[in-house]
């Protein structure tokens, strides 16, 4: 299992990942990208097959929605992976965008590991 998580934020990407292992899923790789572009970039390169997706909301350069709509339009090696959002962003409007461009799921901040395990737990292997 390889998880790719997608935050502007490298404290939010290490308690992202802390959570990840506390929650117990059997999670081999954690690779981590600071925007939507650079996440499309991991996805696109030669290491970066992954088994889900964790993106944030607000980020420069590609946010959230936009990284989203990029992966659900990319190859066939990729706009199926599932996506789940990790963001202080509950709005409804917000989620219902998310949804429709093809997120997953949604965990808000802060999380607890029993939180990720009930949002994530259909996705992990
Ligand atoms: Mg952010």
């Amino acid at each position: 299992m390889r998880v790719l998580i997608v935050d502007d934020s490298s404290v939010m990407r290490k308690i992202v990942a802390r959570g990840l292992r506390q929650a117990d899923f059997q999670i081999d790789e954690i690779l981590e990208a600071g925007n939507g572009q650079e996440g499309l970039d991991v996805l696109n390169g030669p290491n970066g097959k992954v088994d889900l997706i964790l993106s944030d909301w607000n980020m420069p350069i590609m946010d959230g929605l936009t990284f989203i709509k990029n992966v659900r339009g990319g190859s066939p090696d990729i706009n199926k992976i599932p996506i789940a959002m990790v963001t202080t962003e509950g709005g409804e409007s917000k989620v219902e965008a998310a949804d429709a461009a093809g997120a997953n799921g949604h965990i808000k901040k802060p999380f607890t590991p029993d939180m990720l395990k009930e949002v994530l737990g259909k996705f992990m292997k």
